[in-house]
């Protein structure tokens, strides 16, 4: 066997290059090389800057060589900009190891994180450069558990359900996602879970060098300015704090910048396709094809100026490449049915939050912010207890039967007034709230039948029910 003529050198040199710290890479350059998609149309490409020109500045806002603590994203749907988020992850994991902090509202949103988004772009990662970075996920904290944990050299990634009370009072995290920031829901009983959130970050406050992005689609609009009242959209509050960017198109004809506003897309009504935005400078009628080559052109500019205001990015339909004028004015169209339909349309497109119109009666606000899909008389599939309350009155009885989940979210299944005189025991009332309540069968989302799982009933008013 012949010796190497240099092995020492040659051991050297290898050692050298695995030891040898990375080049610094910016976000959204080491995207493009590491981020490979699992979904959509491009699902099984890298990562590109090219579907969405928008995100590259908002990506270098979260290196550590930024100076920004915190990042406000108010976005609409299908802007591409949820993937940043994940990305993110995969990087700090990388290339700026710290202990980071993944917050969603509710677990079903966790679980989806998890399982559905974040593993499935882990996988992929590793599998493309061929080392395991993250390691795989040996243990959760306990069936039900409001936290999932991922491990890496130099840190940990919990994600957490943002809307219970986060087992997480030991530990201390320098980067945060606040994902879908405007259904963070008050915890009962313990108050704000931003309050919540941000008390981990507690280490790295005197030292400033803490990293928060918030992202999500805006809810409501209370028509507080400052957006400071309770009940104001999370997302939308903290946008008004920050510098307010807005992504910048050139007019085609007289090159003047500006921003969409939704008042001046012409819409075409019997040729939706054909709409057009009008310039408010020169009102040249610019064409989709325009609007594509001036999103890919566009830039940031804030609006908003003064000390202590942190990077903050509006994103819409009108700059979004999986997006067109037609498109839009096809959802604005739509949207004219019904307030819920304008709420979506301002949520999900403008990515604004939306003020419920004065005049509406209040029930019908209240049944316009319903969760979708659910169904009278049926169970919903996180409804784990099965509830009734009866309240008896002179001539009837109020009935009301309602799902519980594990976290104490709760759905009215079915209300009813039942009529009929209280006066007797044996009145034909009774036997119909019997009816209603113990003998009835709820169907739930999984096929079965259930039963109520306990009656209560208020008997005050007829202290001698049957
Ligand atoms: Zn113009």
């Amino acid at each position: 066997m012949t010796e190497h003529p240099n092995a020492l050198a040659l051991i050297a040199r290898r050692m050298a290059e695995q030891i040898r710290p990375a080049d610094p890479m910016r976000l959204s350059e080491w995207l493009s090389h590491n981020l490979v998609l699992v979904d959509g149309p491009a699902a099984g490409e890298l990562w590109s800057a090219e579907g969405a020109p928008y995100l590259t500045e908002i990506a270098d806002c979260l290196g550590e060589d930024h100076p920004c603590n915190l990042v406000t994203v108010r976005k609409s749907q299908q802007t591409g900009a949820s993937i940043l988020a994940l990305g993110w992850v995969l990087y700090v994991a990388e290339r700026e190891p710290a202990n980071l902090l993944y917050g969603v509202p509710g677990i079903d949103a966790l679980r989806d994180l998890n399982t559905g988004k974040l593993q499935p772009l882990i996988d992929a990662w590793q599998k493309k450069i061929r080392r395991t970075v993250i390691s795989p996920q040996t243990s959760r904290s306990g069936v039900g558990s409001t936290t999932y944990e991922k491990v890496f050299a130099g840190g940990r990634v919990w994600l957490a359900n943002a809307n219970t009370v986060m087992d997480l009072s030991s530990k201390t995290a320098k980067k945060g996602v606040k994902d879908e920031l405007s259904k963070w829901q008050d915890i009962p009983g313990f108050g704000d879970p931003e309050t919540f959130f941000f008390g981990r970050f507690t280490a790295f406050r005197r030292t400033r060098n803490y990293k928060i992005l918030e992202i999500s689609t805006p809810e409501i609009d209370t028509g507080d300015e400052l957006g400071e009242a309770e009940g104001h959209c999370r997302i939308d509050r903290s946008f008004k704090r920050s510098d307010q960017r807005y992504w910048n198109l050139g007019c085609p004809e007289c090159g003047t910048l500006f921003f969409h506003r939704d008042e001046h897309l012409k819409i075409d009504r019997a040729h939706p396709h054909r709409s057009t935005y009008e310039c408010q400078d020169c009102g040249h009628a610019i064409s989709e094809s325009e609007r594509v080559v001036g999103v890919r052109a566009g830039q940031w500019l804030p609006t908003a100026e003064g000390p202590d205001r942190h990077p903050g990015f509006h994103i819409d339909a009108y700059i979004s490449l999986m997006m067109s004028y037609g498109d839009i004015a096809e959802d604005r169209l739509k949207s004219e049915k019904s307030e819920k339909a304008r709420k979506d349309y301002h949520n999900l497109v403008l990515g604004l939050p939306y003020k419920y119109r004065g005049d509406a009666p209040d029930h019908v606000r209240l049944m316009e912010r319903r969760e979708d899909g659910l169904r009278r008389g049926h169970v919903p599939p996180r409804g784990l207890i099965l509830v009734a309350s009866a309240d008896v009155q002179m001539r009837g009885i109020w009935l009301e039967i309602k799902a519980y989940a594990p976290n104490r979210e709760s759905w009215v299944v079915e209300a009813l007034y039942l009529e009929g005189e209280t006066d007797s025991p044996t009145a034909p009332v009774f036997q119909q709230l019997r009816k209603e309540a113990l003998d009835r069968q709820f169907p739930d989302a999984f096929g079965r039948k259930r039963r109520i799982d306990a009656l209560a009933v208020d008997s005050g008013y007829r202290s001698h029910p049957p």
